[in-house]
């Protein structure tokens, strides 16, 4: 059996492998899971949640172990991994379940004699296709909501972090009944193999090549898409700013994760008043961030790959090149690790200010005006999130409203509140994560109407 070998990004050690499913063998996987479906479609609604609940112990038994996992496998610092295997299981679990419950309820209209009732019905069989920068949270943000709506799922994690994925997994394979959740494992052929097959609908989250490439396969029997994309997102500095705060925001969200987060702060466009002290906060800020082993006590690990690493260090020295100015880091790689790089002068023309980079760099723009600066934040054709810093709030949520991003936030991260959606604009992505718009995605509207 040919085995998927997974490795530790800051040491190479191998971490352990999994079993790769040949793409041929996909379909059949598929008619398993299809099987399955009907009696798990039948349950109703509230059993299944209340049979998806009992994850929650399970999962929050296994923090230490996931967060470990999460770490060796992609290199993000633990406390972040702590954090992403903290929220598969606890309260966060509990609260996703009513709020799908809620979502997929029945709805009655009366009018003119007749009485409807909206069905949110299960799809049949969904296939969920991952990417490896949150190797847990996303797959919970899409198998759950599809498994609770009555389908089954055929999950294909990352090739990058199938020992996350399988341990995601193996939570709900361990209290849902047989085949009703498969696990394939392998790249872009399985994940083809995935689509090509007659599943009902593909759930995918990752980069916007492979988004578009899914669609136009989907295409021939019109499946059920939805895509949750790649971004560029800019984070606008007004001149009231608290730069502090500012400063502090950008480099959090240029180089969590290393970098490597679809709402990662990728375009900085500062109002040039301000841009002095703004630039030398934030250069000081990323000079002071302890680069290394995620294992270890630090603020950035390793990038995923060798391949991932190139991209951004190629995206950095090309911008140098082309002029843009070095306020800190850019000084090579070790290994896997890139230090954490601030660059100001970053223009429309280089690569690095339009194309995604996936990588703990920010980029500095110096505009002379709002009107500037929204103008450029918007040339773009990704449309995940944005965000606006400045002190008077209600000028900074007009200049937020003008931003064609799905989310937006301001003097803060982009994600809502519990109940809203994650959703891009553009060709940042098609549907929703989370929410009750997202929720009934996984479901066949069914009108049935008759005499009230
Ligand atoms: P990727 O598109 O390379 O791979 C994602 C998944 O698709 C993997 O499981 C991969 O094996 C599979 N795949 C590759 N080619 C395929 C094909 N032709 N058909 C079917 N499946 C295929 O993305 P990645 O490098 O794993 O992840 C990074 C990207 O994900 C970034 O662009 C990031 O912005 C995006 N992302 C978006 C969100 C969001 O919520 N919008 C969240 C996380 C990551």
């Amino acid at each position: 059996m040919d085995m998927l070998q997974s490795f530790d990004p800051a040491t190479g050690e191998v971490v352990g492998s999994v079993p790769l499913t040949p793409p041929d063998e996909v379909q059949d996987v598929v008619d398993r899971a299809r099987t399955a479906q009907v009696e798990w479609g039948a349950v109703g609604l509230d059993h299944r949640a209340q049979i998806l609940a009992r994850a929650a112990d399970l999962y929050d038994a296994r923090i230490d172990a996931h967060a470990d996992l999460i770490t060796r496998e992609m290199g993000k610092p633990l406390k972040e991994a702590r954090a992403e295997a903290h929220r598969l299981g606890g309260p966060a679990l509990g609260r996703e379940l009513e709020e799908i419950v809620e979502a997929l309820r029945p709805e009655v209209l009366e009018s003119g004699g007749a009485r409807s009732t909206i069905h949110h019905d299960p799809l049949g069989v969904v296939g969920a296709i991952t990417p490896w920068n949150f190797p847990m949270a996303m797959p919970s943000w899409m198998v759950l909501p599809a498994l609770a709506a009555g389908n089954a799922v055929v999950f294909k994690p990352s090739e990058e972090t199938p020992l996350c994925g399988q341990a995601y997994a193996d939570v709900l394979l361990e209290i849902l009944p047989p085949d009703v959740l498969l696990v394939i494992h392998g790249a872009d052929d399985q994940g083809k193999a995935l689509v090509a097959s007659d599943v009902d609908m593909i759930a995918f989250t990752g980069s916007r090549e492979v988004g578009k490439h899914i669609m136009r396969e989907a295409s021939g029997t019109l499946k059920r898409v939805v895509l949750e994309l790649g971004g560029k997102d800019p984070m606008i500095v007004l001149d009231d700013a608290d730069i502090a705060q500012a400063a502090a925001f950008a480099a959090h969200n240029s180089f969590r994760n290393c970098g490597q987060v679809c709402v990662a702060t990728e375009r900085i466009f500062v109002v040039e008043s301000i841009a002095d002290a703004f630039e030398e906060a934030l250069a000081a800020l990323a000079s002071a961030m302890r680069v290394g082993s995620g294992i270890d006590d630090v603020d950035v690990g390793p990038m995923v790959n060798a391949r991932q690493r190139d991209h951004v260090l190629a995206q950095i020295e090309a911008a140098v090149d082309a002029g843009a100015k070095v306020l800190a880091g850019a000084n090579g790689h070790h290994d896997n690790f890139v230090t954490p790089t601030v660059l100001t002068g970053v223009t429309d023309e280089m690569d690095i200010g339009t194309v995604e980079t996936f990588g703990p760099v920010a980029c500095v723009t110096r505009v002379a005006s709002i009107d500037e600066a929204v103008q450029r934040a918007n040339d773009t054709p990704f449309g995940l999130g944005a965000v606006v810093f400045g002190k008077d709030e209600e000028r900074a949520e007009a200049v937020g409203r003008r931003l064609t991003a799905g989310m937006v936030g301001i003097n803060r991260s982009v994600g809502g509140v519990p109940g809203t959606p994650w959703v891009g604009a553009r060709e940042s992505g098609f549907g929703f994560h989370k929410s009750r718009d997202g929720h009934r995605q996984f479901t066949q509207t069914r009108v049935l109407t008759r005499p009230a």
